[in-house]
């Protein structure tokens, strides 16, 4: 009985210095771009209705996160992502560096491209590792993948180190093996990048369809990654016919970012989306070629266009990418629960690196549409501002449609796919806001994410997980 009881003591010992070195394998952090609070209950309210649930409502565990930067009290995308991956709360438009690093211009091309500089060897702060690149050092394989171009701020952030998030064109360098301004923090590379953006990574021809787009130092930089022994994709086909036991670089916008998924998904749809994957599509891509690693791995997944429809104050195309970043949280669950049912192994989190300006008018009924005019929970009808006109339930605080008189808005008017919300003060682009955001968690070592938490505790929090 003793020696029994002992036995079972020691196994249950061994278990637990298994699991000791943390609780998750694999982690999954999804980051929607300016996916604020009202975003999250808007875009609820348009595809399930207020009683519904988008799949990551469904989290079991959540928290409040503030998000603040070194300098701002509203940040942007780049110290943001930053303070989740390095745990290092920095300046506005620096990513993944210390503290004490200044924004600096981010430089020019000969072709008046902004974004060839690297930060200055010395004097402007340092490095600071990624949880990224803590995963690869510990032999898990990584990726980051995203709707917005590959190079943009959220994506950089997990790979890369610069003074500005506009410099582009050296932060793809960063990510290309054994290359002029690698990023030697990646060991053997990156397992799994995707989005847009393919300027940044081919050169400059005036024959292509990207022009004085392309990179200023002729590099090619798809070849180069490629020689690293990456399949180089261009299509959603590419993608689905890409093996999985390679390293992945899929790039499915010529210049720019991936279509919104309104344009990808209407018929015909809009510019490249024809021929682009969703992001539900290219986050199980990416989990088939990680999980191919027995040490596991990490993975960011942006859904990055919310903030720009948001900054067009365009809530239709920010609400159904929205939806589509859900449906992406919703693939990875049932794809990770297909071999690890409990999530045992596996953590989920689902997180906005800041907030906007949209807000809620008036007191609208239940089951009217969200994006239409108000009409009031007593009868139903139009809700009238003191002029009479009617209004927009959603308006933002700040952005480009700021009529100097109101005039009445019909439903045909403002359930139109490029229709504006109004705005309170005129600018030229909506600015992001400084509310605290919301972030979701499931799966191995899901509970400690709880409270309000400044972004830089999630960094640790994640570093905890896997017991690093
Ligand atoms: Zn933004």
């Amino acid at each position: 009985m003793k020696r029994t009881l002992l036995a079972a003591t020691l196994a249950m010992t061994f278990a637990n210095a298994a699991n000791a070195a943390g609780e998750a394998k694999n982690i999954i952090f999804f980051l929607g771009d300016g996916m604020g609070p009202s975003t999250i209950t808007a875009s609820r309210i348009f595809k399930y209705g207020e009683d519904g649930s988008l799949n990551m409502d469904k989290l079991e565990r959540t928290a409040r996160i503030k998000t603040y930067s070194n300098d701002a009290q509203t940040t942007d995308s780049a110290p943001s992502m930053a303070a989740y991956m390095t745990g290092v709360k920095m300046n506005n438009e620096v990513i993944s560096m210390s503290a004490d690093t200044v924004a600096t211009n981010p430089g020019k091309d000969a072709n008046g491209n902004l974004g060839i500089n690297n930060c200055a060897a010395t004097g402007n702060g340092t490095s600071v590792p990624t949880i990224l690149e803590l995963a690869k050092s510990k032999g898990k394989a990584v990726g980051s993948i995203t709707t917005t171009e590959l190079t943009h701020a959220t994506p950089a952030a997990t790979f890369s180190h610069i003074c500005n998030r506009n410099a582009q064109y050296a932060i793809a360098a960063q990510a290309v093996p054994g290359g002029a301004g690698y990023n030697s923090a990646l060991l053997d590379g990156v397992d799994v990048l995707m989005g847009g953006g393919r300027n940044h990574f081919l050169p400059y021809d005036a024959t292509t369809s990207i022009g004085k787009l392309g990179r200023a130092d002729g590099r090619n930089l798809l070849t180069e990654i490629a020689a690293k022994g990456y399949t180089v994709a261009a299509t959603k086909a590419d993608m689905l016919a890409a093996p999985t036991n390679k390293k992945f670089i899929g790039l499915y916008s010529s210049k720019s970012h991936l279509e919104y998924e309104l344009d990808r998904t209407a018929t015909p749809s809009v510019g490249e989306g024809a021929n682009q994957p969703s992001l539900a599509e290219m986050t199980t891509k990416a989990m088939d070629i990680l999980s191919q690693n027995s040490n596991g791995y990490f993975l960011m997944v942006e859904g990055g266009r919310i903030d720009h429809a948001l900054h067009g104050t365009n809530a239709k195309r920010a609400l159904t990418d929205t939806i589509a970043f859900d449906d992406a949280v919703k693939a990875a669950l049932d794809k990770a629960k297909l071999t690890d049912p409990t999530l045992a192994n596996t953590l989920i989190v689902v997180t906005a690196d800041h907030d906007h300006t949209l807000a809620f008018n008036g007191y609208g009924k239940r089951g009217n549409p969200i994006l239409d005019i108000n009409r009031g929970y007593r009868d139903g009808k139009p809700s009238l501002d003191a002029d009479g006109n009617t209004y927009t339930t959603l308006v933002f605080g700040n952005g480009p449609n700021r009529p100097n008189l109101r005039t009445n808005l019909d439903s045909a008017t403002v359930l139109a796919d490029n229709y504006l919300q109004e705005t309170g003060v005129r600018l030229a682009s909506e600015t992001h806001g400084g509310g605290d955001v919301k972030l979701f968690a499931t799966g191995a070592g899901a509970k400690s994410f709880k409270g309000t938490l400044d972004n830089t505790k999630v960094f640790t929090l994640l570093k905890s997980a896997y017991g690093f």
